[in-house]
């Protein structure tokens, strides 16, 4: 049999090319429990000398993820902050990255208050309005972008911004937390780097935090591997196996997610006080067309904007069912404030500019029965007067 085996099965953990279980028949993966491992004798390894550098349950998950992301490596952080950490680690002083502007909070942090410390350069610009080319230097070495971007759900068109990255040597990086490698494969288009929060969808049950570096070459993949092992931020075992077990689901969450996701738009655009939406699957979106060549999903988060920034504030503290959290990407709808949460450590001009104003909501759909999560919407807007 030739054919490639299909995601969902890959999610299921049958990763490529390897057989069924291992040889005590265990279905699911154990849990290795162990910073460390016995050697036979002087110069012999089983293949596994010490957990921060080799883990068999990490190890399952490394090979599951490169998988469903078409990488040929992907090493697993303790946090997605981790992993775009250990990323920045290939880079030296003196090194310069174009980012887009609208960006996880974490990761604009990182990069202006670590990364900046230790002698890179970035431009943050507005990929929508602004093109990268006229922003590169003598010593660019990437591009970096979110898709959807959060919090503000931009599309930008990666295979556009790889041929950008490769007619000038740079890499092209691409944080594909929003739509899982369900909807959107970025190897596939033409990225090198693909980094996850794999807090969010991967794990999916808002239990674990996880991150991954995925590398489309080996050379990048190498240089990641080293780095983990001299910097020790690697996943550990308990947490590799939450997140092998959230990916087993990961297709049936997606979709689910998505379906809630598109009923709770509907019932936003017909409420009078909700002034925009933001939500890349709406035809009239400024994304969608571009969104629509290269995912095969719109994903399940929502941006929108209410009247006012007094009844932004209600609703956080209204709902009974959906917890007012930051977060995405779990079996639980979650809402969240930008401004305040996530994006609390971007300055304001640039916030306010990106369009995260004190009336700004972000929801991630979960999987509830979404007539639940509509009646507690309802009932948040109407206990304000409205
Ligand atoms: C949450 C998030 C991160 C950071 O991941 P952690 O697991 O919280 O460290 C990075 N990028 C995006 C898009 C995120 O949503």
């Amino acid at each position: 049999m030739n054919r490639e085996r299909g995601f969902a099965t890959l999610c299921v953990g049958y990763e490529r090319n390897a057989k069924g279980p291992d040889k005590s028949g265990s279905i699911s993966t154990p849990i290795y429990q162990t910073s460390t491992y016995a050697h036979p004798e002087v110069g012999q390894s089983t293949g596994y000398d010490y957990s921060r550098v080799h883990n068999p349950t990490r190890e399952k998950l490394e090979k599951v993820v490169a998988g469903l992301e078409g990488g040929v490596d992907a090493v697993a952080f303790s946090s997605g902050m981790a992993a775009i950490t250990a990323l920045m680690e290939i880079f030296k002083p003196g090194d310069h990255i174009i980012t887009d502007a609208d960006l996880y909070g974490g990761s604009i942090r990182l990069f202006d208050h670590i990364c900046e410390k230790n002698g890179m350069e970035f431009s943050h610009i507005d990929i929508n309005t602004e093109d990268p080319e006229d922003f590169i230097r003598e010593n660019t070495r990437a591009i970096y972008i979110e898709t959807p971007t959060n919090p503000m759900m931009n599309i930008v068109d990666i295979r556009r911004m790889a041929d950008i990255a490769h007619s000038h040597g740079l890499l092209l990086i691409v944080d594909n937390t929003f739509l899982s490698p369900y909807f959107q494969k970025p190897l596939s288009l033409g990225a090198d780097i693909v980094v996850h929060s794999g807090t969010k969808f991967l794990g999916g049950h808002n239990d674990t935090l996880a991150g991954f570096v995925v590398c489309k070459g080996s050379d990048t993949a190498e240089k990641i591997r080293f780095i983990v092992k001299t910097i020790g931020s690697a996943l550990a075992p308990f947490d590799s196996f939450l997140v092998l077990r959230g990916i087993k689901t990961l297709p049936l969450r997606m979709e689910k997610a998505q379906e809630n996701a598109f009923s709770i738009v509907k019932y936003l655009q017909a409420n009078p006080e909700v002034k925009n939406v933001y939500y890349p699957g709406l035809p009239e979106s400024r994304g969608y067309e571009v969104c629509k060549s290269q995912a095969s999903g719109f994903g399940s988060m929502i941006t929108f904007e209410v009247s006012s920034a007094g009844l932004a504030r209600h609703i956080l503290k209204s709902t009974q069912l959906i917890p007012f959290a930051e977060s995405l990407g779990g079996t639980e709808t979650l809402l969240t404030y930008p401004m305040t949460q996530t994006h609390a450590d971007v300055p304001e001009e640039v916030r306010l500019k990106n369009g995260i104003n004190d009336r700004v909501l972000r929801l991630s759909a979960g999987i509830e029965d979404v007539n639940d999560l509509i009646e507690d919407l309802s009932q948040a807007f109407e206990s304000y007067g409205c």
